[in-house]
């Protein structure tokens, strides 16, 4: 299944998260980031076939993610080197981008530029403390080297998942997060398991794939 589509499902859980937990600018954004990024992630593992087909709107979206991103990250780095507190909501929709970006493309390159976004993102865990952003880190540095379809989409991976969406709420305080998050995961292992392809939601226990090809 498409990035793109993944996107806008991970979107919709976003945004019903949002009109759902109470109201706030900061926290509505990181409601929407977290489904989407959650959404996303499992296809942060090894060579996919998305980027032999990306049509026009993933193309469109690649090209926006990209801009998006490097303004995010130019601006963040300016904040950060003039001494400037730099935001959260800068992260929350950078990271995201980035993601997207990382998502619909394939490679060696891909793969290290992923692992060294991933250990950035630890590494700035460790520097700050904070659980949820080492566990990122790992999981984003680590996933590129796995057989896609294998190892990132399975119901370990999805608690694993919770679980760093647990810390996230208790460290950064947003209620509900780690629900939202978990949701927009598994929203990813939903949408795959209609395709013909199917997900092994428990490899490697039971290594079939389960599918319900609908698409
Ligand atoms: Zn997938």
């Amino acid at each position: 299944m498409k990035g793109s589509t993944h996107l806008v499902i991970g979107l919709v859980v976003g945004a019903a998260a949002a009109c759902y937990y109470p109201p706030g600018p900061v926290q509505s954004a990181a409601y929407v980031a977290a489904a989407a990024m959650s959404a996303l992630a499992p296809d942060l593992d090894g060579t996919n076939m998305l980027s032999a087909k990306l049509g026009g709107l993933s193309r469109a979206i690649h090209r926006g993610a990209l801009g998006g991103g490097v303004i995010a990250a130019a601006a963040a780095l300016y904040l950060y080197a003039t001494g400037q507190a730099v935001p959260a909501v800068l992260g929350w929709i950078g990271i995201p981008l980035m993601l997207v970006l990382m998502s619909v493309s394939s490679g060696t390159i891909r793969n290290g530029l992923v692992s060294l976004v991933g250990i950035g993102l630890a590494v700035a865990g460790a520097r700050s403390g904070e659980t949820w952003l080492i566990g990122l880190g790992a999981y984003t540095a680590w996933a590129p080297w796995l057989k896609h379809r294998g190892m990132t989409h399975t119901v370990w991976a999805l608690a694993l998942w919770y679980w760093l969406g647990r810390e996230l709420e208790a460290e950064r305080d947003i209620p509900g997060i780690a629900v939202v998050a978990a949701a927009g995961y598994a929203s990813h292992l939903v949408a795959d398991t209609l395709t013909s392809l199917g997900v092994k939601w428990l490899y490697p226990l039971y290594r079939k794939s389960i599918k319900l090809p609908f698409f």
